[in-house]
């Protein structure tokens, strides 16, 4: 792709406009970045652009006599294709790419791709351990935080990216090509963006547009949607499930992970060898065997890459242990689905559960979580914007404590809970309300569970028990 002398636009000031506006102005290109944001609210980096990288800033609305003289532009993520610019210089046969498309154009060596509405990180970074402990040059990046156009300079002929991927991502790819593709799930999510669940599902989709019959396509076989979608595709499909024997395929049989091909069956893994928590993370395990077995890693090294992998931070993460109370941060844990399968996580061995919920609500109902909260859940510690609908919706169901902090929380967790319990943020909200992020919100969590678990520790010393 030529890049040097083209007019660029590049629409969205986060992480990837950024990494895009470097890389077109370093290739010679003229660039422009934009965002709807003022300009004094972008980051310091954005903004630093202009003299480090001759780069035009602009922001509000782009100026028509300008859209004339772009060529190419290039969308982040979190901007709908249907914006004006976009659409604009589409008509007139300019070129329209999402970041990860640019990415792939100058990257070298194989990617696999991995999409779904859940359980996308864990699975990336599960996949990167697995094929870097087996001794393939492995990197990863994506949705996952490293912009894939960082990664394009330190990609190898001979290695391996393995790259996370969200709808939004692949609705602006076009020649963009995973060797291995994997679609986890798709349910209901970012309804907002999409005019229907179908459109949603359709953008998925995408992520196997471009494979041939030389790429590997893996697909839960457990979820209405990406089961369909096994018949049609160019690549070879392998299914995983977690609820039934395949006759080809990877599934769970009992405590074992069982790969089966050609009527021969291998014991891959076990339950008791995996180190995180959940069903869902079977799921996530057994995707994840599906890609480092297309990839060459050896089943025996991944084992014990499975053994030793802890998950990534704010998920399901133990956080610690007071008084025989055990505290986990799920601050991911930012819609009901995901609460759902938090809850369903934890065994009868932790005890009752003291759930943390509230935040800033996503306007869907708190009913479907009512059945598990009957069964596990001791107290309901609510805060937030939508702690008031949160009450109305779920107080027959359960104990409610209103608190107003992330360390009220935590306190009121470790006064309602009995030794044996367990303290769960997962709050079925975003976090925005009060935080920056889900990240900042479970690093907060864990500081107050960190600084209470000191507290009593020297209470305990001082009282010589
Ligand atoms: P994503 O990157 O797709 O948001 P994560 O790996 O960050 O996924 O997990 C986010 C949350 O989704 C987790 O806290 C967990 O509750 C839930 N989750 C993880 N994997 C799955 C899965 N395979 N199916 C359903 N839910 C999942």
């Amino acid at each position: 792709m030529e890049i040097s002398g083209r007019k660029a636009l590049v629409l969205g000031a986060g992480r990837s406009g950024v990494a895009s506006s470097r890389f077109l102005s370093e290739c010679g290109a003229i660039v422009a970045l934009h965002d709807k944001k003022p300009i004094e609210e972008w980051t310091d980096e954005s903004r630093s652009l202009k003299t480090s990288h001759n780069v035009g800033l602009i922001s509000g609305d782009v100026p028509s006599w300008l859209l004339d003289q772009i060529d190419l532009v290039v969308i982040s993520p979190g901007v709908p294709t249907n914006t004006i610019p976009a659409r604009y210089v589409d008509r007139k046969d300019g070129e329209v790419i999402g970041e990860v498309e640019l990415a792939y154009r100058f990257m070298k060596g194989r990617i696999v791709g991995v999409t779904g509405s859940n359980g996308k990180t864990t699975t990336t970074t599960l996949i990167g351990q697995l094929l870097r402990e087996a001794g393939i040059n492995t990197q990863v990046g994506g949705n996952i935080g490293t912009p894939l156009l960082t990664l394009a300079d330190t990609s190898s002929s001979d290695g391996w990216t393995v790259v996370e991927l969200s709808s939004f991502q692949l609705e602006t790819i076009r020649d963009f090509r995973a060797n291995v593709a994997i679609c986890l799930n798709v349910t209901p999510n970012h309804l907002d963006r999409y005019e229907s669940f179908t459109d949603y599902a359709a953008a998925k989709h995408r992520i196997f547009m471009n494979q041939t019959n030389e790429d590997v396509a893996i697909l839960n076989a457990d979820d209405e949607i990406t089961r369909g979608w096994t018949t049609g595709l160019k690549a070879n499909v392998v299914l995983f499930s977690v609820k039934q024997e395949l006759e080809e395929g990877l599934f769970l049989r009992d405590r074992d992970l069982i790969c089966r091909a050609n009527g021969k069956e291998k014991i891959l893994t076990t339950r008791d060898r995996i180190g995180i928590r959940g069903l869902h993370n079977v799921e996530n395990v057994l995707a994840s065997l599906a890609a480092g077995l297309a990839c060459g890693a050896s089943p025996e090294s991944m084992a014990e890459t499975i053994a030793g992998f802890r998950g990534v931070e704010h998920r399901m993460e133990f956080v610690d242990e007071i008084g025989g109370v055990k505290f986990y941060n799920d601050s991911k844990a930012t819609s009901v689905d995901a609460t759902l399968k938090a809850l369903e996580a934890l065994s009868e061995d932790d005890g009752k559960i003291v759930l943390i919920l509230g935040g800033r609500g996503k306007n869907a109902p708190y009913a479907p979580l009512a059945d598990l909260i009957e069964k596990k859940v001791r107290t309901l510690v609510v805060l937030g914007e939508d702690a008031g609908n949160i009450t109305s919706q779920l107080k027959t169901h359960a104990e409610i404590t209103r608190v107003n902090s992330i360390r009220e929380a935590v306190t009121a967790g470790l006064i309602v809970a009995s030794p044996g319990d367990s303290v769960l943020l997962a709050p079925a909200c975003a976090s925005f309300d009060m935080f920056k992020s889900f990240e900042e919100r479970g690093e907060v969590f864990k500081a107050e569970v960190r600084k209470l678990a000191e507290m009593r520790s020297t209470e305990v010393a001082a009282n010589g028990n």
